[in-house]
């Protein structure tokens, strides 16, 4: 889907709440967030947008968007799990104040990933061994170890200076990386696969039986 940042008085922009590309309603003095009206931004510092797709609003102090505060942090990944997706907030929310909390909540965020894709959740190491051993593609690999050792580096003392915000932003799109490759691809690829004629699916299975080693 196409991503519009979000701006004060845009018609249209990716919500920070749901991710979907969607209208936006604005509210400023005398307008009203029911009916969805528009006017010319006024003196009033305080405005607030919302969204047609979701309901959700935002909150603006002039032109900077002070709620939901995400930092410098993308928008979650639309398929992230709920509980993920509330770490992944709440991260955000404290990304430019403390990079290391959110670097350390991050780590929490990949440690749940895991168990979600088919790990125990006991040691993330073992469970990234594990989904190499599936067939895990090296970039989600190495895009779950590097928040595994930053978030690590947060935790424990370590040679990587977590308190850098510009670190520690980009495990944000690292983590929807994950995301896109292990939840929304597979979901997307599926949802085709599954609309193909039964006939060539049932040919498909024929050979991949065929190739099996006996
Ligand atoms: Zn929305």
């Amino acid at each position: 889907m196409k991503y519009i940042a979000q701006e004060s008085g845009l018609k249209s922009f990716t919500c920070p709440h749901c991710g979907v590309l969607a209208r936006q309603y604005h509210w400023v003095n005398s307008g009203n967030l029911d009916n969805g009206s528009y006017g010319t931004f006024s003196a009033n510092p305080i405005r607030v947008s919302k969204c047609e797709h979701c309901d959700k609003i935002c909150l603006w102090y002039f032109d900077k968007l002070v709620y939901p505060n995400r930092g410098n942090a993308p928008s979650p990944n639309i398929d992230m799990p709920g509980e993920i997706k509330k770490d992944y907030e709440e991260a955000a929310s404290i990304s430019t104040q403390s990079p290391r909390g959110a670097a350390a909540l991050l780590r929490l965020v990949i440690q749940k990933l895991c168990i979600s894709l088919g790990g125990n959740g006991s040691n993330i190491n073992e469970d990234i061994q594990t989904m190499i051993s599936k067939g895990v593609p090296v970039t989600v690999q190495q895009a779950l170890d590097i928040v595994r050792v930053v978030g690590n580096n947060a935790v424990h003392p370590g040679q990587i200076d977590v308190d850098d915000p510009e670190i520690v932003g980009k495990l944000f799109s690292l983590i929807n990386v994950i995301c896109e490759y292990m939840i929304s691809m597979p979901k997307k690829i599926g949802e085709i696969y599954n609309s193909l004629p039964e006939d060539s699916k049932k040919a498909i299975e024929k050979r991949d039986m065929k190739a099996k080693p006996t």
